[in-house]
C-alpha cells in the first residue's frame, strides 16, 4: 500500500512510498484511509525537523488528522465494517504517568508519549491503518469527508473544556469571547463558542477571502484589530501563536478573564514587554493565561458532538483545497485563501 513519508527536516525527501500492510501491533481495527488534514505541525516536521520517526526508522509516515472507513473490526469492539472513523493522535507513554493512566494523555507528565504522524509513531497518511478500538472515534455518517476535521476540533474542544474548569472558580458566567486567528483552529473555536451561546468576535488580519463571511455566518463578529473590539472579552482563545498578539490581547481582557493559548509558535520574534505592568494588571484582575495542547479521550467525544451539531455547509467551507495523494507535498505549500487543505488518499 502507499503512504506519505518524509525524513523529518528534509522536505526534499517527501514522497509517496510503497510500505507493508499496517502491523497488527497498531490495533485490531483495520481502516481504509480516506483523507488526512494538513496543519502547521506537518510543515514543521517536514521543514524544521520537529518530531521523530519510529525508533530505528529514518522516515516517518506523516499526518495526524485522519479520516477513514472501517474495513475490519472484532465483534464486540463497538465498530463494524463501513463505520466512518478518525484516529486519536497521542498514545499514552510506555511508563504510565497518572494522567495517561486515566485517558488524559494530553496531560502526560514524563513526555514519553508517542503521537501518530509526529513523534515516534507512524501517522495516518497511508491507504490503510490500524488502531485499537479505544483510539478510534466514530463519526456521524452524514459528515462524510468533513469528518477529517475531528482532530483539530478535538484540540479546540479541549481548550473550551479547560476554560469551563477554570471558570468554575468564581460565581460568574463568561459571555463574551474573543478568538484570535481565523485559521481552522480559530474558526472551530468560534463555532464551539457560538454553539455555547456566547457572543463571539474573531480577530484576523485578512480583510478578504472566505474568512469574514464564514465568521458572520456563525452569527459572530469579524474584526481586524484589537482596537475594533466593542467590549473587553471574558474568554480569549488565542490561535495565532504570535507572541505580540498574545500580549496585546492579555492587556485587553475583562476582569477575571481566562486566556487560552493554543498556537504552537514557530518563530523566534522578540518583543519589548513591560513585564511589571503585565504582572500587576493580571494580579489585580485575577486573569488566567494557560496553554492547551492535544486532546484527551473525552475531548474527542465532545468534538464529534460539535461536528454533528454544526451546519455541514459551513464546515465544508473550511476545506479549501484537496490534493491527490500522488502530489501530497504540494499540500504543505500555503496558497492564498487556504484554510484547511486535505490530501485524498484514494485519488
Ligand atoms: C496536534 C496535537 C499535537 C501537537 C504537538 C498539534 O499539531 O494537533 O495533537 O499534540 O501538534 O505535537
Amino acid at each position: 500500500m502507499k503512504a506519505c513519508t518524509v525524513k523529518p527536516g528534509d522536505i526534499s525527501s517527501a514522497r509517496v512510498e510503497e510500505i507493508a500492510a499496517p502491523p497488527e501491533s497498531d490495533g485490531d481495527v483495520l481502516v481504509e484511509g480516506l483523507y488526512v488534514g494538513i496543519c502547521g505541525t506537518d510543515v514543521e516536521i517536514s521543514v524544521d525537523g520537529y518530531g521523530e520517526p519510529p525508533a530505528g526508522h529514518e522516515r516517518l509516515v506523516l499526518f495526524h488528522e485522519s479520516l477513514g472507513r472501517v474495513l475490519e473490526a472484532p465483534a464486540g469492539s463497538g465498530f463494524a465494517a463501513g463505520d466512518l472513523v478518525a484516529g486519536v493522535v497521542r498514545r499514552p507513554d510506555p511508563v504510565p504517568c497518572e494522567p495517561c493512566g486515566q485517558d488524559q494523555w494530553d496531560f502526560c507528565r514524563n513526555g514519553q508519549f508517542t503521537e501518530r504522524g509526529i513523534k515516534g509513531h507512524d501517522g495516518y497518511g497511508s491507504q490503510q491503518w490500524r488502531v485499537p478500538a479505544k483510539f478510534a472515534i466514530k463519526l456521524d455518517p452524514s459528515l462524510d469527508r468533513l469528518g477529517v476535521l475531528l482532530e483539530p476540533t478535538s484540540v479546540v474542544a479541549k481548550a473550551w473544556d479547560q476554560v469551563d474548569k477554570i471558570s468554575a472558580r468564581s460565581a460568574w458566567d463568561p459571555h463574551r469571547a474573543l478568538v484570535t486567528g481565523a485559521g481552522p483552529i480559530g474558526l472551530l473555536a468560534a463555532l464551539i463558542g457560538r454553539q455555547r451561546g456566547l457572543e463571539v468576535t474573531v480577530l484576523d488580519r485578512v480583510t478578504d477571502g472566505p474568512k469574514p463571511g464564514m465568521v458572520r455566518d456563525l452569527g459572530a463578529t469579524y474584526v481586524n484589530s484589537v482596537d475594533d473590539l466593542a467590549a473587553p472579552p471574558d474568554i480569549i482563545i488565542e490561535a495565532t501563536g504570535i507572541g505580540q498578539v498574545v500580549f496585546d490581547v492579555i492587556g485587553r481582557a475583562a476582569p477575571d478573564a481566562i486566556v487560552c493559548l493554543t498556537g504552537i509558535s514557530s518563530g523566534t520574534r522578540e518583543v519589548g514587554i513591560e513585564t511589571d505592568a503585565v504582572n500587576k494588571s493580571m494580579v489585580l484582575s485575577n486573569e488566567v493565561v494557560f496553554g492547551s495542547v492535544n486532546a484527551g479521550l473525552a475531548n474527542y467525544g465532545q468534538a464529534a458532538d460539535a461536528l454533528r451539531k454544526a451546519d455541514n455547509g459551513w464546515l465544508a467551507q473550511l476545506i479549501t483545497r484537496t490534493v491527490p495523494m500522488a502530489q501530497w507535498p504540494k499540500a504543505l505549500q500555503r496558497e492564498p485563501n487556504d484554510i484547511k487543505v486535505v490530501v485524498d488518499l484514494q485519488a
